[in-house]
């Protein structure tokens, strides 16, 4: 890297480390300064190691923006506001170099730091023999609580923002396109840009968060390794069970039309695919007038899928799924192989 890095730091100070919001020092210095003003720090890192979290062959655009996104993400899930991003670049040679790269690169974090008033404070560039690596770091601020996933109760409602699967679905169309091993279907060019803007660029619910946790909501998590496999984080460490209508559960309109009537689809996609960046909240009942009010001010889709129950020995699974009334089978893997 030598003088390159010296050249490429300044850039990302100029570009996207301009002085915002509690910033006392920024980029430059050994370290940054920054100033909370009496409120509490939240702090999340998330990695990206090309050929693992994503293709090698992405834009640069896409690829600051998700890395950015799933820690905002993070962020939301806590009801926190964002605030500072610190970024560490491990960069393999490039023949080409970095000039170009860097600039569609600044361009894809500007296009989302800008949305939300998040500066760049810091982080660290290196030369790597091994693939290419960011690692995003981001601080937030909440003023009382923050919400969690062990606080989910029975008698709660379970919530998600958005809607589920889409990401899962261009991921599949994606891996068939390298030859690798997905599932292929047919859909018109007009689903399948947008199945895939949702894989490349997912939306980070920061402004959903923060109104919830102001709701007084205590519990919820971002839904990134698939639906099933996050809502069981929260089941388990609260200790209860979920009742799940299958029916219920959000699907864009693309993803609907492509789903249908086909349950492996429903399985597949929404129900443990990953990358969604939706959140999953629980909540007592009272507390549903105002999020749907709050999701309504932000014309944000939110959608009741369930309820929390206690847990009972004769449940076999955390979560009982229901289609049409009836307890259906559930998908024998939750988990979600990380998305790339
Ligand atoms: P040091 O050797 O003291 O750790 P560096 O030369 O690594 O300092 O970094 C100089 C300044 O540039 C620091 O403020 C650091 O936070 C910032 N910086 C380095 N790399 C990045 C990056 N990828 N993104 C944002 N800031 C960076
Ligand atoms: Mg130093």
């Amino acid at each position: 890297m030598a003088g390159g890095e010296f050249a490429l730091i300044e850039q990302l100070r100029s570009r996207l480390g301009k002085v915002g919001k509690g910033v006392r020092l920024g980029i430059g210095d050994d370290a940054a300064w920054l100033d909370p003003a009496g409120r509490q720090l939240v702090a999340t890192m998330d990695t990206l190691v090309a050929d693992r979290h994503f293709f090698p062959d992405v834009r640069p655009y896409d690829l600051a923006w998700k890395a950015l996104a799933v820690n905002l993400s993070d962020l939301a899930a806590m009801g926190a506001e964002a605030r500072w991003c610190l970024l560490s670049l491990a960069l393999p040679p490039r023949e080409a170099g970095y000039g170009a790269w860097m600039e569609d690169f600044m361009a894809g974090w500007r296009a989302l730091a800008e949305r939300h008033d998040i500066t760049l404070v810091g982080g660290d560039t290196v030369a790597t023999d091994g693939p290419l690596t960011l690692s995003v770091t981001a601080l937030g601020l909440v003023d009382q609580s923050v919400m969690r996933r062990d606080a989910a109760r029975p008698g709660d409602m379970v919530w998600v923002t958005g809607s589920l699967g889409d990401a899962a679905a261009a991921l599949d169309l994606a891996l068939v396109e390298r030859g690798r091993e997905g599932q292929g279907f047919p859909c018109s060019a007009a689903q399948r840009e947008a199945l895939e803007a949702r894989r490349l660029r997912p939306t980070p619910r920061l402004e959903f968060g923060e109104a919830a946790a102001a709701c007084g909501v205590c519990c919820a998590m971002d839904c990134s390794d698939g639906f099933l496999a996050d809502l069981s984080h929260i089941l388990e460490t609260s200790g209860v069970h979920a009742q799940i209508a299958l029916d219920a559960l959000p699907l864009s309109r693309e993803l609907m039309d492509l789903a249908g009537e086909d349950l492996e689809r429903w399985q597949r996609w929404p129900l443990t695919g990953g990358d969604d960046y939706e959140l999953i909240l629980c909540a007592p009942p009272a507390l549903a007038a105002p999020l749907r009010q709050a999701a309504a001010a932000q014309s944000l889709r939110l959608t009741a899928v369930g309820h929390i129950l206690p847990t009972a020995l004769d449940m076999p699974a955390a979560v009982t799924m229901t289609r049409r009334d009836r307890v259906m089978p559930l998908p024998t893997t939750w988990g979600h192989v990380h998305a790339l």
